[in-house]
């Protein structure tokens, strides 16, 4: 059987050999670990060597004292925790105060009780226990502490050198309450300016407004177009991605921004150059093939008429494509002027329908419109342009047989109108619900080869509306359909 694991190890330092013996014999009875010795100086010395748990310590030896003794260990860092119970024979008070002002924790008379004896130890063992414990306990905190406080000073570092302007602000209200030095520095406002105000305070974008009611519905987006206005006025094109983040069990929203200003402006300037370019030899081409198709330069093969078809088809495509992005760059750059007229919502609904009613019959789509009166102030051609193209994205994808419906409704308050376009299709993905507003976003990369498409109209749909101080934005489930929505202000 193996020997039992000692209870502790305990150091007894006494001149008298009996009482060494009689001690040693009833510890080691009981389970503990015993190192005898007759001599102060050599206890000190097997104490330094090997601290052992506890030490039992005669008060009176003759060539050094037990209180002499006490004073030595308890001067040495390597036995200054070890508890000492003073034993002696002497019962004076002063003694006994001598003792405890020597360090001692505890003192015993003899003759002694055994039991006397036993208690005391076991207490100042399970004492020095806990006292260890705690000191363990502690250490490991004040490490916690450092650590916590060290990963607080990276992050701290991260939120300030970051390059991205960063802001944290309050949901629903769009309170900026933290930002970065790279925030400001976007911006061209000072901490003071922007701490406890709002988005819409501070019109921080063209549509503030919007963008908090953005903030309110959505939970998480990334790399999204918007464009910031700074405190001097000058616009900035940024990247935004926003995150719901918990902090101290309040919700708050978490904006990150990359500045693409640059980018977008060498991007713009190289969209509008190639696009210019392209379309003086296009259109010097679609005349020639127009020229071909008449049949003034000799008649064509069945054949030669279907190759010539295909090329004129493709042609238009391109031109197609080549208008958007020019029509998208000037109402983006503001050199369009929007014809503000007032005119009667009816009218323009009526007439979007009537031009996108052919095609409807050639998809075999029912389209339904429920024209409203109401009046407002707008660029009719442009408000019937947005109609014209969710009319015919919703007949174009959506399968022959089904209907396409367009409503319209004032809000409650009648501040704004709200009109619908609502279809019974493929629908769209809801990770693409946002993006499907941005330039070339097709749900599928064959939509613009398959349906003719060129992926601007959502993006021209948007800027128009946007101009005209309303929004659109859609809902929509895979497989049972979409509806757009267009809210136009009444006092515009
Ligand atoms: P496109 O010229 O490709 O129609 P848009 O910007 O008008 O360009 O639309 C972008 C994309 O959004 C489309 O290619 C299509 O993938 C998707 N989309 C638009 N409207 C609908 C709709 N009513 N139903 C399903 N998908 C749609």
């Amino acid at each position: 059987m193996p020997e039992p694991t000692p209870k502790a190890d305990i150091l007894v330092i006494d001149d008298t050999p009996e009482n060494l013996n009689l001690l040693s014999t009833l510890l080691i009875e009981h389970g503990y670990k015993v190192r005898s010795v007759t001599k102060g100086s050599t206890g000190i010395r097997g104490a330094q060597v090997m601290p052992p748990d506890l030490i039992l310590l005669d008060v009176n030896m003759p060539q050094m004292s037990g209180y002499e003794v006490c004073q030595h260990l308890k001067a040495d860092d390597r036995t200054r925790d070890i508890p000492i119970i003073f034993i002696s024979a002497l019962e004076a008070v002063s003694d006994k105060v001598k003792a405890f002002q020597a360090g001692g924790v505890d003192y015993i008379t003899k003759p002694f009780q055994i039991e006397e004896v036993l208690a005391r130890i076991e207490t100042h063992l399970t004492l020095r226990r806990l006292q260890n414990q705690l000191q363990f306990q502690n250490e490991q905190l004040q490490q916690e502490i450092r650590e916590r406080k060290h990963a607080e000073e990276k992050f701290a570092t991260i939120f300030q050198q970051s390059p991205n302007p960063i802001a944290i602000v309050t949901v629903p209200e769009g309170q900026l309450i933290e930002v970065n030095p790279s925030f400001l520095s976007i911006s061209g406002y000072t901490r003071e300016q922007v701490i406890g105000n709002s988005i819409t305070q501070l019109h921080l974008g063209h549509d503030s407004a919007n963008f908090l009611r953005r903030l309110q519905t959505t939970e998480t987006f990334h790399n999204l177009e918007f464009e910031l206005l700074t405190h001097s006025g000058s616009v900035k094109s940024i990247l935004l991605s926003l995150d719901r983040i918990e902090l101290n069990g309040t919700t708050y929203a978490l904006l990150i921004a990359n500045d693409i200003t640059e980018r977008k402006r060498l991007e713009n300037e190289f969209i509008s150059l190639v696009s210019h370019e392209l379309r003086t030899p296009l259109t010097s081409m679609m005349g020639s093939l127009d020229l071909l198709s008449s049949g003034q330069l000799g008649s064509l093969t069945e054949q030669g008429q279907h190759v010539l078809s295909i090329g004129v088809k493709n042609a238009e495509r391109l031109i197609r494509l080549i208008n958007d992005i020019l029509d998208l760059e000037r109402i983006r750059s503001g050199k369009i002027t929007m014809n503000w007229r007032s005119c009667d919502l009816a009218d323009l609904m009526t007439q979007a329908t009537e031009e996108m009613q052919a095609m409807a019959d050639r998809s075999e789509i029912q389209l339904i419109t429920e024209p409203m009166s109401i009046l407002l102030n707008a660029d009719p051609d442009r408000i019937v342009q947005t109609l014209t193209n969710l009319l015919s994205n919703a007949i174009k994808f959506s399968p022959a047989q089904t209907t396409v419906q367009m409503q319209a409704y004032s809000s409650a308050d009648t501040s704004s109108v709200c009109i619908r376009v609502c279809d019974q299709g493929r629908g769209i993905p809801f990770h693409q619900i946002q993006t499907i507003f941005e330039r070339f976003q097709q749900v599928d990369a064959s939509d613009a080869r398959q349906k003719g498409g060129t992926g601007l109209g959502l993006s021209i749909c948007r800027n128009i509306i946007e101009q005209h101080g309303g929004r659109i934005w859609v809902e929509s489930t895979v497989n049972q359909g979409s509806t757009f929505y267009i809210e136009l202000p009444l006092n515009a």
